[in-house]
């Protein structure tokens, strides 16, 4: 962060302080087994962890190691996702774990730069499982870590990602003997307390040293962007490219073997309030083709069913 020394000494003990009374008891959190941190930074890409917990332990107990992960049907993970959502992920991590199995003698490499070679593993997975699976002195940067460094570093500003990732590493107190608790302590800190629409900053244990907590107000007070430039509108999800194909996924879960195109199609629209016709059934070979092209699904001969 930005300041003093002594501002900085005094905003990493108030954190550290706060977090080990506070800190969120995750299942992930409990091991420091590289594949399970790896499995769970997948599942946290784009679900929240409310969503992610009950199927992390599902998906680890079902495959209870990479070399059991890389020798499972493709079809088997998928099922096993079931109620994450983006199911691209699912098909990504079963990936890494065969190519993890065939080109790393089944141990999960340790530095970031070999895991970004990883289909579905950008900066931020990379750096979470570098740091929580083998303690390595990194910044692990979320949307939430993001929040908090630009409320407390620059009020209302937005931060380019690069800025954001300088600060992150800068932040990371010299005398912390935990690189993970630190990293955790800021993403609790932004999912509990410093919240993206209503910041709780009267009970905030950073508050006296935060440029924003003035901004803001106090507890209680319900925060409105001011500076901020009007928003993006939410996409419409519900009929969308990315729902259908959710749905394409849900249906094939519960197919043994492989279904004439034609009654996935059924299955599909059943409840979703579309119309069928020969319109919607288009779509869905359309979307069909672009799940197969990804790995999701498999369509030969007019049939579809999972990899
Ligand atoms: S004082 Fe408010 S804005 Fe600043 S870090 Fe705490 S919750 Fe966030």
């Amino acid at each position: 962060m930005t300041g003093t020394t002594a501002q900085r000494s005094m905003f990493h003990d108030m954190l550290l302080g706060w977090y080990r009374m506070a800190r969120r008891d995750l299942p992930w959190r409990r091991t420091s087994d590289p594949y399970r941190v790896l499995v769970a930074e997948f599942m946290l890409q784009q679900t929240q962890v409310s969503r992610a917990e009950p199927v992390f332990e599902r998906f680890v107990a079902r495959f209870p190691t990479v070399r059991a992960l890389a020798d499972a049907p493709a079809a088997e993970v998928i099922r096993a996702w079931s109620g994450m959502g983006y199911n691209r992920r699912a098909v990504n991590v079963h990936r890494t774990a065969m190519l993890i199995c065939s080109d790393h003698g089944g141990m999960v490499p340790s530095d970031e730069e070999t895991l970004r070679t990883f289909p579905g593993v950008g900066r931020y997975t990379a750096a979470a499982v570098a740091c929580f699976g083998f303690g390595r002195r990194v910044a692990v940067l979320d949307t939430n870590v993001q929040r908090v460094l630009g409320r407390v570093n620059s009020g209302l500003m937005p931060m380019r990602p690069s800025e954001a990732w300088r600060l992150a590493e800068e932040s990371l107190p010299k005398d912390e003997p935990s690189a993970a608790d630190w990293n955790q302590a800021m993403m609790d800190l932004g999912a509990t307390i410093c919240v993206a629409r209503a910041p709780r900053c009267g009970g905030c244990p950073v508050r006296t040293t935060c440029v924003s907590a003035d901004i803001f107000g106090t507890a209680g007070k319900a925060w409105e962007p001011v500076a901020v430039a009007e928003r993006p509108k939410t996409p419409v999800y519900v009929g969308s490219s990315r729902y259908y194909r959710g749905r394409i996924v849900e249906a094939l879960r519960s197919v043994e073997g492989s279904i004439p195109i034609k009654e996935l199609a059924g299955l599909v629209i059943s409840g979703s309030g579309d119309e069928a016709g020969g319109r919607f059934d288009e779509r869905i070979a359309r979307l069909v083709d672009s799940l197969d092209k990804d790995g999701l699904v498999r369509f030969s001969r007019g049939t579809v069913s999972l990899p």
